[in-house]
């Protein structure tokens, strides 16, 4: 182990729940407005990847102190907690990691989530992303469970590149066929979330547009993040939104198209031929603070408030303390009440070298 790891249990230390807050009617909102609508659930913190940009092989090496069995929340746990989440005014779920398809019987947790209604009775909407490893296996399974939707990460399209990203070996082909599984099972339009990391695979940008132009997928272009602590981030690595749209633009024409509802991380933009529409993630160079309505669950059972926290909520020892279930669902009104993060709004040099949550572990 070389001394920049950082273990996770360590890394999801967490703080005191804020005062409870009296019960309001309608959505909760934070102290900058934001309703609470989106939830993101880490289901492990592994994965079979070792993307340059998130789990660098040189911190999660073999001997990385990954999460043992009993700190993960149990499916029924997990299901408890979204189904208050709901009672809270959450509409969306995504599974996230870590890998997620590398938990266990992944799609019966799929099953029990799927069964959760809103209080109008509509279903829960449930997506999940993944890197497409297992998706070709997987995706029927998933989709029959009641899924209803895929974001597939794939950051190049050529074997070298893709390989230089993911560093272990993987190819290609296997994640485009895990693609083609998903849309042949009904998960589709999939989002394909290429990060963009300058000098490493910008040359992949046009042929990814290529490529899923005409599709009924759409490709979304992610800016390189200094999420974690670990993945050496620099300001120069990162190529603006603004010069991917210059770039494809330039080649195969574009024009915006609204956001399909308030709060959507991606701008929208689309072929002007009709075929299609691409999405720019500008996390650095075009904050969407004002409008985040996420909170995260990690994957033990810490709710975060920001993909940038430094410290979260330990929500698995209300669970497993013998909290009702308005016990819960008061502390996370108390939680969301006292929510101020913007850390993409005020992010600068120092602030990208503070002590954050690993992505894998808070779930991207
Ligand atoms: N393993 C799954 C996957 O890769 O899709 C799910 C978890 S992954 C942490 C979720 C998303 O975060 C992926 O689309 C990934 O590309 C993105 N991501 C990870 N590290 C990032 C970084 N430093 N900057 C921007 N996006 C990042
Ligand atoms: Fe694994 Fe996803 Fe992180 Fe890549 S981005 S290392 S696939 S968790
Ligand atoms: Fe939301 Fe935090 Fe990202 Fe801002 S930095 S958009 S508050 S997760």
């Amino acid at each position: 182990m070389t001394e920049r790891v950082i273990a996770l249990v360590d890394a999801g230390r967490h703080q005191p729940l804020p005062p409870p807050v009296p019960q309001v009617a309608g959505p909760a909102r934070d102290r900058l407005g934001r309703v609470l609508r989106d939830l993101r659930i880490s289901v492990t913190d592994r994965c079979n990847f070792r993307c340059v940009y998130c789990m660098p092989k040189e911190v999660f090496g073999k001997d990385y102190p990954y999460l043992a069995h009993d700190q993960l929340l149990s499916f029924e746990e997990i299901a408890r907690l979204a189904q208050v989440f709901v009672d809270q005014g959450i509409e969306k779920i995504r599974l996230t990691g870590g890998e997620p398809l590398l938990r266990r019987n992944i799609e019966h947790l799929v099953e029990m989530l799927a069964a959760i209604k809103l209080p109008d009775g509509r279903s829960v909407e449930l997506t999940l992303t993944t890197n497409g490893s297992l998706l070709a296996k997987k995706a029927r399974a998933l989709r029959d469970a009641g899924l209803h939707r895929v974001t597939v990460s794939l950051d190049a399209l050529d074997d070298p590149t893709f390989m230089a990203m993911n560093d272990a070996d993987f190819p290609v082909a296997k994640v485009l066929a895990g693609i083609a599984a998903a849309d042949a099972a009904g998960l589709a339009p999939v989002k394909i979330n290429m990060v963009v990391k300058r000098g490493v695979n910008e040359h992949s940008i046009l042929p990814m547009a290529r490529r899923f132009k005409g599709s009924g997928h759409v490709l979304r272009f992610i800016e390189f993040m200094d999420v974690g602590a670990t993945n050496g981030w620099r300001m120069d690595d990162v190529i603006p939104s603004s010069e991917i749209i210059r770039l494809i633009g330039a080649q195969l024409p574009l024009e915006p198209v609204d956001r399909n509802y308030p709060g959507e991380v991606a701008e929208r933009w689309r072929y002007r031929d009709g075929s299609g529409e691409i999405g720019v993630i500008s996390s650095v160079t075009q904050a969407f603070c004002r409008s985040c309505t996420r909170a995260r669950i990690s994957t033990e059972g810490m709710l975060y408030t920001c993909l940038f926290a430094t410290s979260g909520y330990d929500f698995r020892a209300l669970l497993r303390g013998g909290k009702s279930d308005a016990e819960i669902r008061a502390a996370i009104a108390a939680v969301w009440a006292a929510r101020a993060d913007r850390y993409s709004e005020i992010r600068t040099a120092q602030t990208a070298r503070e002590r954050k949550i690993e992505m894998s572990y808070i779930g991207g």
